[in-house]
């Protein structure tokens, strides 16, 4: 044994025992909500810990300290990894912080399907085993105008098993200016792969025209496809085949024509002062057999991916064996009903879909809720040696809807004298160490924290937390 270690030995002696610590009333009270196994094991880390910190300079925590790190392990083990956080960062539909936040009536759908057995797979009437897909399939050909419909898990889905089914081994053409990456690896030609169907690139980035469409045309040929340009927009010397032209080519020679929207929102949202969006209703208007679509962008529901159109298509996707693997769990299918049904309402719609309520806030009002944070923002940033200032900025819808487009906003802006107070990066850190994580956007040597989506009855919560970083 060396004698470092007998020196350690030694002083471990200082530290009390995992059953001492349990007599604390601190340990009584951790045993009733955390529970036996959980509280001794944080125990044991917090000795653990200390014991590799223990060195002959320095004193041995106290009880009290060792109690105290033992709590932060039990917190830290029992919070969620799914953190709530405040979305500053000014995009609207993020999709690493889970895109759309769901409306309340949604939430409550969500709980009841979760509490009690429900009518999932089963005909009521009949007393018969039934389709899930019925729970939205009404809605979905109410709400776009289809003859029939089927959901999946993710957008991403829809498009594998529509090509899966409808293209494998066969080849399917689309434009070279709609060979589009959506973030998180979905990228049209690898999809396109992977469901066994074989592309066809058609026409230059910039321009496509019909003689191009029309010229690829072959035995093979199984679909002509749309992908909507989501998140990036081709500007100047273009041109692209309008749909109606695809669809009455693809008709004129027994093709398909199926069109993925990326976000397709279900009504016009002109009517609220925003950017056009194309509709499903619109594409299946313009010819399109199929449709595709997310669920979570601006539709404003769960992650879901949703085709319409023809029923004979829905029902060969319906019959691929790659249907099961993809379906939806009834959670998701309650919120996504939930969501459906708002659009029933559509008067009532931007207060009720939080999704369009956060879309249409008018900048004033942003302005003003800019002024209630700011003094919380400079206390917490005062000691920091930052400025905090109100400005204006744009923020943008996200997940590859409308990806030019930009809303009017305000800010909370924080720029830092580098030299003497902390950098922007480490004053990001410490707003995303908060109980709730505060997620802004760096640009333009500033951080700006875009405050459309914090919701009015969030707003005492972010004060607080921003205050009490200063007493402790
Ligand atoms: C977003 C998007 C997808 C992927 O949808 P997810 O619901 O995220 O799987 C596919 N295609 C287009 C055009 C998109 O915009």
């Amino acid at each position: 044994m060396t004698s470092e270690t007998t020196v350690a030995r030694a002083l471990w002696r200082h530290l009390p025992s995992v059953d001492r610590l349990l007599q604390s009333t601190e340990c009584l009270n951790w045993l009733a909500s955390y529970g036996h196994t959980e509280t001794t094991q944080a125990l044991r880390r917090a000795l653990e810990q200390a014991r590799q910190h223990l060195t002959e300079l320095t004193l041995p925590p106290s009880e009290a300290e060792l109690l105290k790190s033992a709590h932060t392990i039990l917190q830290k083990r029992a919070s969620s990894q799914l953190r709530a956080v405040f979305n500053l960062t000014g995009t609207v539909l993020h999709t690493n912080l889970g895109r759309a936040t769901l409306a309340e009536s949604v939430i409550e759908a969500v709980a009841r399907a979760a509490r009690s057995p429900c009518a999932l797979e089963y005909a009521l009437d009949e007393g018969e085993r039934g389709d899930r897909d019925e729970v939205v399939r009404e809605l979905l050909c109410e709400l776009t105008g289809a003859e029939a419909a089927t959901v999946v898990n993710n957008n991403a889905a829809a498009v594998f098993l529509l090509l899966n089914t409808l293209a494998n081994r066969k080849e399917v053409i689309v434009s070279r200016g709609e060979l589009v990456e959506i973030g998180g690896a979905f990228r049209v030609p690898d999809i396109m792969k992977r469901a066994g169907a074989k592309l066809v690139e058609v026409g230059c980035t910039n321009r496509t025209h019909a003689k191009d469409y029309r010229e690829a045309i072959s035995k093979r040929t199984a679909l002509l496809m749309k992908v909507h340009a989501s998140n990036y927009a081709i500007q100047g010397f273009t041109h692209t085949v309008p749909n109606t032209e695809v669809a009455a080519m693809a008709h004129e020679h027994g093709l398909t024509f199926v069109e993925d929207l990326g976000s397709g929102t279900l009504i016009d949202l002109e009517r609220w002062g925003l950017p056009h969006e194309p509709t499903p209703r619109e594409a299946l208007k313009a010819g399109a057999d199929l449709v595709s679509f997310s669920g979570d962008k601006l539709l404003g529901g769960p992650q879901a991916g949703i085709l319409v159109g023809r029923n004979d298509l829905i029902q060969k996707l319906k019959k691929n064996p790659l249907k099961r693997a993809l379906r939806l769990g009834k959670l998701t299918l309650a919120a996504l009903e939930a969501t459906l049904h708002l659009y029933r309402n559509p008067e009532a719609l931007p207060q009720q879909l939080e999704t369009l309520r956060l879309l249409t806030r008018s900048s004033d009002e942003i302005v003003a809720q800019c002024r209630r944070i700011l003094p919380s923002m400079q206390c917490f940033m005062t000691p920091l040696d930052a400025q905090v200032t109100i400005e204006p900025c744009s923020s943008q819808l996200g997940s590859g809807s409308l990806p030019i487009e930009r809303l009017p906003s305000a800010a909370l802006v924080i720029r830092t004298n580098a030299k003497r107070g902390a950098g922007l990066n480490q004053i990001e850190k410490r707003l995303r160490a908060l109980p709730t994580p505060v997620i802004g956007r760096i640009a333009e040597r500033a951080l700006w924290l875009d405050l459309r989506c914090l919701r009015p009855e969030q707003e005492a919560d972010l004060q607080s937390q921003l205050m009490q970083v200063q007493t402790t």
